[in-house]
């Protein structure tokens, strides 16, 4: 059993969990990061519509709110430095009935209220700025601060510059105990490790309800609030270039067409509550009203231009957004419950939990030698087509062997995946996924067979081939 001693242990590497990682490796604090994953991103980060909401829509006041607004401004920047895709696309928000424009005119009431710009188009200006919308769109409100950002990357990024400063990363390490001497954690144990942290950082996301009992603190839960999507491909995708809602009515149900960094659109998320954490599975019924509501909006989209459908897990709280240091422990930080916006929100909350811990005592000298910025991913020159091994999303052998080191080496096909983008374009792996496992196992000497396509167990040989295209 190892023994690791650390200024701050944070439970989970999901955006939220390496958001505060990388804002804490700033200073000359020895930080670890635990995830029960193989990886990070593996959970509700990696399945999400990633629109850095400017908090428009948010309750006026509340701390949602000011953590969107004061987030919201600085994504040209943070895009910049950590190299993560990013484009500030604006949201579109349609009004095809009565009931709608109705509707229209609360958020903006809304939006005004968040000090957030939006203006209200009529049919026309609406048709001249999007001519992708269907005719009979009556009325908009624009929303030019949100934008769309790639959440995987985004998550990688922070990962990476957190462990380029010297935060440990432990993996498949969840953390199922905990021992206090007073109000104070001392020790937090997973299966192979006992972490003697002077703080704690609850960011466990679907499982920070069970961290926090492990740690004595305070009694909530957390249930999955299950959202369904289509993946619509880029060649089509890239001619919608906003986010397009509307509000639920009897013309539809609340869902979006969302153009991402990478060109394909998303469309979706449903709000179906769950009970069942790892329930990810898709339902054709549900995505074929997703599809009939988003073309509603869109007319010009077809089922075949549809490559890939998913699910993700929003963490519903009987509270949300708690971020405050614990009542039951004075050196443990909640940074949980963010449900529907914690991609748009992680900037701020990263600085708010650092507040936090400084005022509990943490300390803060700065590390002179930190880095704040990541290396650019672009080659000097575009690969030749032999060195391509996706041809669907340009992905050469190099970008592979190098996700294979690095600082968070890739250890699966799926974190490949995450790190390259080879095998989620068109194909879905059906042409690439020989070659990315033939580079995978040179690296890692092992059989093919054994390649795992996600978490370990999960390898080539027994997971169905299913499995690939719904990691
Ligand atoms: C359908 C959908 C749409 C969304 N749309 C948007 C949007 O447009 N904009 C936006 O900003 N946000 C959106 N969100 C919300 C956003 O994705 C989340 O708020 C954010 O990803 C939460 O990040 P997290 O780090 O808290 O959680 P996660 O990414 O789930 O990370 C938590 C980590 O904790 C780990 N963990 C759990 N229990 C333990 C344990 N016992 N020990 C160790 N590790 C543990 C998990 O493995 C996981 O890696 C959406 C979410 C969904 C599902």
């Amino acid at each position: 059993m190892r023994t690791l001693d650390v200024d701050v242990a944070i439970v989970g590497a999901g955006v939220v969990g390496c958001s505060i990682a990388a804002r804490l490796s700033a200073a000359r604090l020895t930080v670890c990061v635990l995830d029960r994953c193989h990886d990070v991103c593996e959970e509700t980060s990696k399945a999400t519509s990633a629109i850095t909401d400017s908090g428009w829509e948010s309750h006026p006041g509340s701390l949602e709110a000011q953590l969107l607004k004061a987030s919201n401004p600085r994504w040209e920047e943070i895009a910049e430095r950590l190299d993560v895709p990013f484009r500030r696309a604006g949201t579109q928000l349609i009004a095809r009935s009565r009931e709608q424009l109705r509707h229209l005119d609360q958020a903006l009431g809304h939006a005004h209220l968040n000090r957030v710009a939006a203006r209200r188009l009529d049919a026309a200006e609406l048709r001249a700025l999007c001519p992708y919308l269907a005719s009979d769109v009556l009325a908009g409100v624009e929303v030019p601060a949100d934008g769309v950002v790639d959440p995987i990357r985004l998550t990688l990024a922070y990962a990476e510059l957190a462990a380029r400063n010297g935060a440990r990363f432990a993996f498949r390490a969840p953390v199922i105990a905990a021992r206090a001497t007073g109000k104070r954690i001392v020790e937090i144990y997973t299966p192979a490790m006992t972490v003697r942290p002077r703080f704690v950082v609850n960011a466990a996301g679907l499982g920070a309800d069970a961290v926090s009992r492990a740690l004595g603190a305070e009694e909530f839960v957390v249930w999955p609030r299950r959202g369904q999507y289509l993946v619509v491909d880029r060649e089509v995708g890239r001619e919608v270039e906003r986010v397009v809602a509307q509000p639920p009515s009897e013309m539809g149900g609340g869902v979006m067409v969302i153009p991402t960094p990478s060109g394909a659109l998303l469309l979706g998320p449903t709000a179906e509550e769950g009970r069942e954490k790892e329930d990810r599975s898709t339902h054709s019924e549900v995505l074929a009203d997703v599809f009939r509501d988003c073309q509603a909006m869109v007319p010009s989209l077809r089922r075949e231009h549809v490559i890939a459908s998913f699910c993700g897990l929003r963490a519903a709280s009987d509270r949300t957004y708690r971020i405050e240091l614990s009542e039951r422990r004075s050196n443990v930080v909640q940074a949980c419950g963010i449900r529907s916006t914690g991609v748009a929100s992680a900037p701020a909350v990263a600085d708010l939990v650092r507040e936090l811990l400084l005022d509990a005592g943490l300390g803060w000298t700065p590390r002179p030698d930190a880095l704040e910025r990541l290396p650019r991913r672009v080659a000097a020159a575009p690969p030749g087509p032999e060195e391509i091994v996706c041809a669907c999303e340009r992905v050469s052998a190099d970008a592979i062997r190098n996700a294979l080191g690095g600082p968070l080496p890739a250890r699966s096909v799926a974190a490949i995946a995450k790190r390259t983008r080879a095998t989620v374009g068109r194909c879905q792996g059906n042409e690439c996924l020989p070659a990315v496992v033939r580079l995978f196992t040179a690296a890692a000497s092992h059989p093919t067979w054994s390649t795992p396509v996600t978490e370990p167990a999960a390898t080539l040989g027994v997971a169905a081939a299913s499995a690939v295209g719904s990691r």
